[in-house]
């Protein structure tokens, strides 16, 4: 094994994230030393690395979406289902280590609501020892708390990066939407959230989905129709009006059980309230950072049609675990998510090649 790590390091908000060479250090008891074969883009990267994410600490190690191969471990060390992990094994651990101490991962145990979850590439510097705690490097120290997945070794590594963190989401969401059979969903933004959510109502029995994106994300929308959503609207090119009457149309007037906000733009949350029907629900997995504030009258809108209106923040293991069996059910779909692959070093053209809108999930690769 090399006795160096590089990684990608985000010293100061905007500006290019710097290839840096950090030394191993041997494994503190417990923990678990992983060699990174892929490292999702999440979007939220690109909030941190504007600075927008209140979470982020500087220097750091981007990358919560990470997929590898054991280096090393304690021995008698075993996945979440109890299957024993070797060195040479391919896995995906949970972005998030909750303190399990606290009131809410003891009493309410929502673990995902825990005050002082630890989360790789998001509230961990790499200016502290063993420095290397995000995705975006050729290892990775993985706390002894961590809880990993075996992954299937006959599917690529890169399909699974995204189930850690907008699959792992999605999956909280539509365990929060209740989904029933015969409902009709609208999905707002139709990235890898977005596309997560489409694909898991329907496999829970949603009957329509309706997908709506800007033009410029017209191959997301695309996508979108590969993913299962019946029908697709393009946000700019249409009217609200318009879109709350298509909505209406195809419901029997009602409007839609369900509205899943995965875009994270205040306005549209705001639209989002604008297609229930009578006692819907609106999720909002989306905004996960401060995006503003959303105006919609409250009685008309919510309270005299009983809506819920539902935040989703982050997801625990038993999310991840969903979105990962629910990734390989559908492999083939979500090789054509992944759109791009940079390597490692490349981060910042990853970087720029996301926020050309021109991809869906971008994954970077150590060489
Ligand atoms: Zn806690
Ligand atoms: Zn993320």
């Amino acid at each position: 094994m090399e006795q160096k790590s590089r990684a990608m390091v985000l010293k100061n908000f905007n500006s290019p994230l710097e290839l840096q060479e950090f030394p191993l250090v041997p494994p503190a008891p417990g923990e678990i030393l992983v060699s990174i074969e892929s490292s999702g883009i999440c979007g939220s990267d690109l909030y941190m690395w504007k600075g927008r994410d209140p979470r982020t600490p500087l220097p750091i190690i981007l990358g919560h979406e990470g997929v590898g191969r054991i280096e090393s471990l304690d021995h008698g060390r075993k996945d979440v289902l109890g299957r024993p992990l070797h060195a040479g094994d391919r896995v995906i651990w949970d972005r998030g280590v909750p303190c399990l101490k606290c009131y809410y991962c003891q009493i309410k145990k929502q673990p995902s609501l825990c005050t002082a979850r630890k989360i790789y590439g998001i509230n961990l510097s790499s200016a502290e020892t063993p420095h290397l705690r995000g995705g975006y490097a050729d290892l990775i120290y993985l706390f002894p708390e961590t809880k990993l997945i075996k992954l299937n070794d006959g599917l690529p590594p890169e399909i699974f990066s995204a189930a850690a963190c907008s699959g792992a989401t999605a999956a909280h969401t539509i365990e929060l939407a209740h989904v029933r059979p015969g409902d009709t969903v609208v999905v707002l933004g139709a990235g890898s959230l977005g596309l997560f959510a489409i694909r898991m109502a329907l496999d829970r029995g949603a009957a329509q989905v309706v997908a709506v994106d800007i033009g410029k994300s017209l191959h997301k929308l695309e996508m979108a129709g590969q993913f299962g959503a019946g029908h697709t609207l393009i946000y700019d090119e249409t009217s609200l009006e318009e879109r709350t009457a298509f909505v209406r149309n195809i419901t029997g007037g009602r409007g839609a059980d369900l509205v899943i906000e995965a875009s994270g733009a205040a306005k549209s949350v705001e639209e989002g309230v604008h297609y229930l029907s009578r006692g819907g629900k609106l999720l909002l997995p989306g905004a996960a950072v401060p995006v503003g504030e959303v105006k919609f009258p409250i009685y008309e809108s919510v309270v005299s049609k009983n809506v819920t209106i539902q935040g989703v923040w982050v997801s625990d293991t038993s999310h991840l675990y969903q979105a990962v069996a629910h990734v390989e059910k559908h492999a083939d779909l979500y090789r054509k998510m992944v759109t791009a692959v940079f390597p490692l070093e490349k981060a910042n053209e990853a970087f720029q090649f996301l926020l050309n809108e021109k991809a869906i999930k971008v994954v970077l690769k150590p060489e």
